[in-house]
């Protein structure tokens, strides 16, 4: 009898840890975007639960059918060097996508389909593999590892279905919060970043600029005879033309290159560590794949050409300080727009008279 109560105690005592293991979770889940912080705490509770010493969570991305690693406990660097995999055919990872339920091997040596090299090197002999749901995607992999075979106690287990639904949750969140963010520096229509990020990044940009004596140029480009154009084709297709060469920008500008939608038709793009001369050489290549990318390729006008004209300009070579620098691009375009348009205009242009 004095058993039976001391089992029942035990059994209280252990309920009691396990839901203030859950709200510990369940905090670390409502208070931080920090995803991999999520995770990792995630796994440590669930590492707790099924008593394992090893364990690890990783992302599904359906679009690539990739899962990529985001925490991990109890396994060697060997192991988790692995950061990226796919689903193997008829494996375990592509039966819990398929199934989308908790799937156990209680010995890797003795099922079939488990043949993991990596896995098995690592001398992992038994595992829990939990999908996370939300919403009726699986947005990835709980995978709870031990190194001998053995039985997982299923009242337990239950307990980790709670635990993935809040590290589904956590990975909504900071998607939704990662997504969030982009957007408020993303401008809809072009796939630029927009002014209120050109702000910030130009002066951050110039701050690293001057730390490190590297120099930075900026080009500012604006649509020639714009207005004409919507007039003609109308404002929709002036859209189409404005986001096809947000396009057309991205595909021309190196990687480290960023560009942006500074107003209604001027574009800017930031060359970080780039000299005037290299800027230059980056801006023509601009002006002429516009030029030579027609109305036609870009939104299916075939009655007329779009140019732009550009204006370049660099620290330290033209001005030490951000403002200065701006407002020579930007008298620097104009000038390029009264010598004609289509034309890149930098600091020594301007000494050739205007005609
Ligand atoms: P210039 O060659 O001197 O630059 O002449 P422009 O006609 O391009 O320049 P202007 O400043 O006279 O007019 C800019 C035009 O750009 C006016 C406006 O209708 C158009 N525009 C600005 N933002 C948008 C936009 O988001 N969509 C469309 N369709 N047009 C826009
Ligand atoms: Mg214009
Ligand atoms: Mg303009």
């Amino acid at each position: 009898m004095a058993a039976c109560e001391t089992s029942k105690k035990k059994a209280l005592v252990a309920q009691v840890q396990a839901l203030n293991d859950l709200i510990e979770v369940a905090k670390a889940v409502v208070s931080t975007l920090d995803l991999d912080a999520v995770l990792q705490a995630i796994l440590t509770s669930a590492m707790g639960f099924a008593e394992t010493p090893a364990g690890s969570v990783a992302l599904y991305c359906q679009e690539k059918r990739e899962l990529t690693l985001h925490a991990h406990s109890g396994l060697t660097a060997d192991f988790v060097k692995n950061q990226r995999w796919g689903a193997t055919p008829g494996g375990l990872t592509e039966q819990v996508l398929k199934a989308g339920e908790i799937s156990f091997i209680e010995d890797t040596e003795k099922a079939d389909f488990f043949n993991n090299p990596i896995a098995l090197n690592e001398g992992i002999r038994s595992l829990v593999c939990v999908p996370l749901h939300f919403q009726g995607e699986i947005m990835g992999i709980l995978y709870l590892d031990d190194f001998v075979p053995r039985r997982f106690d299923r009242e337990k287990l239950n307990l980790l279905a709670v635990l993935a639904s809040f590290a589904a949750m956590a990975i909504h969140n900071a998607t939704l919060h990662k997504h969030t963010k982009l957007m408020a520096i993303t401008d809809s229509l072009t796939g630029l970043h927009n002014h209120r990020y050109f702000k910030q990044y130009f002066k951050q940009e110039m701050a690293r600029a001057k730390r490190y004596r590297k120099p930075l140029s900026i080009i500012m480009m604006d649509i020639d005879d714009f207005k004409s154009f919507n007039d003609s084709f109308g404002h929709a297709s002036g859209d189409l033309l404005l986001s096809a060469l947000g396009t057309r920008i991205l595909q021309t500008i190196r990687g480290v290159d960023v560009a942006f939608r500074y107003g209604g038709e001027e574009l800017i793009v930031l060359l970080p560590d780039t000299r005037l001369d290299q800027a230059n050489l980056a801006a023509e290549r601009l002006r002429a794949s516009v030029q030579n990318g027609t109305a036609q390729e870009l939104v299916g006008c075939a009655t007329r050409g779009v140019t732009v004209s550009v204006g370049v300009a660099s620290y330290p070579e033209n001005a030490d300080n951000m403002d200065e620098l701006f407002n020579i691009v930007d008298s620097l375009l104009y000038r390029a727009k009264r010598c004609g348009k289509n034309k890149v205009y930098h600091q020594e242009s301007l000494l050739i008279p205007a005609s």
